[in-house]
């Protein structure tokens, strides 16, 4: 690449950010490494506006490293309730005990090292050495990506050996050699304020004179798409059993796989198996219940089709449910603090409501 071309592009770029770049974010504020660390995590696959809130509370209760090593899992998991993608929540709480037990609560300031940790990516962990450690890296993040294929038109989906290699080698080329957090942030903010995914305002543009898509009228076909897969659907039904208290039972998800280590609701696959599965296994008389309207939930591997089913019940006496560390009556009207994934809170308030 013409050092002219790298030296016009990073001097635009900065130039925008001085003027129009994000400079009071929370992260941004008293920024080191770990508060880098959480807001990268956080912004994955998730937009700044909903970050705030979270990153703030998260903040408050764990403010470094070491108080997110010692917290409880249902206490981490509670305080990511709702951002999705859970596994993130759990990669963090790992890597804040490694942090702590193997690095003396310091967090490591080279790439290698940083990669080895869990949940932490290449791009990841340039940012936190560039942003954190104001150390000279690379990233390329969904909206850095966004911004290089347009600009110098490369084919493909970025989920691609060959596209995330030339993306990579471009983002390298045109990042300072010197240390430049303003220059990752610029990229960061040019990605998620001007060329967005579906609008770009490429008259605000500082490298539009470079842009290729731009030129050629092309921005559509950059980034190349995923390819299309049909999504398999799953149903399930959602027992939400209350006790004559309107108390709602619900249990822990094993630590790994879907929702791990979240709180649910007891779940089946047919209607039928609903006496059985109150009597046997819960010890619950039905009095009465009441089907709720159907919803679809997305992974990205899967639709779930959710029915939640509202069950009043009286313990079949002399038994009832034992309630244990998995598995708890709650009350719906009471600040619940256990990490709850997202259509569950939303039942849990539309049945208190
Ligand atoms: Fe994106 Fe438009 Fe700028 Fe090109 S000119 S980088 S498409 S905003």
């Amino acid at each position: 690449m013409a050092k002219s071309s790298c030296n016009t592009f990073q001097k635009n770029i900065l130039s925008w950010f001085d003027e129009h770049g994000r400079k009071q974010l929370p992260w941004q504020l008293d920024t080191n490494p770990y508060r880098v660390w959480v807001s990268e995590i956080m912004l994955q696959q998730t937009q700044v506006n909903t970050v705030i809130p979270y990153f703030q509370r998260f903040m408050q209760s764990f403010p470094d490293v070491v108080s997110l090593a010692d917290a409880a899992s249902d206490d981490v998991l509670h305080h990511w309730s709702g951002l999705g993608y859970y596994a993130r929540a759990r990669n963090l709480h790992q890597c804040a005990k490694i942090i702590t037990q193997q690095y003396q609560g310091k967090f490591p300031n080279d790439i290698d090292t940083l990669m080895s940790l869990p949940g932490i990516g290449r791009s990841t962990a340039g940012a936190i050495l560039s942003l954190g450690f104001h150390q000279a890296a690379v990233i390329l993040d969904g909206n850095v990506k966004r911004v290089l294929a347009r600009c110098f038109a490369v084919p493909g989906w970025p989920g691609t050996t060959t596209t995330l290699k030339k993306l990579w080698q471009i983002a390298e080329d045109f990042t300072p050699d010197t240390a430049s957090p303003a220059y990752t942030q610029a990229m960061m903010d040019l990605g998620s304020m001007v060329c967005t995914r579906s609008k770009p305002n490429c008259q605000q543009c500082p490298v539009q004179s470079m842009c290729i898509a731009y030129q050629q009228q092309t921005i559509d076909q950059f980034p190349g798409k995923k390819p299309k897969k049909v999504l398999p659907v799953k149903q399930t039904i959602f027992l939400i059993f209350q006790n004559e208290q309107q108390h709602i039972l619900l249990e822990q998800r094993p630590a790994t796989g879907l929702w791990g280590g979240l709180w649910c609701f007891p779940q089946c696959e047919n209607e039928t198996m609903i006496d059985d599965i109150a009597q046997q296994h819960y010890q619950l008389k039905i009095k009465s219940s009441t089907v709720l309207d159907s919803f679809r939930h997305t992974f990205s591997h899967y639709h779930l089709d959710i029915t939640p089913i509202v069950i009043n019940t009286d313990p079949c006496h002399p038994y009832s449910v034992h309630e244990n560390q998995q598995r708890q009556w709650i009350n719906p009207d009471k600040l619940i603090k256990l990490g709850l994934a997202k259509p569950v809170t939303a039942l849990i308030q539309k049945v208190a409501s």
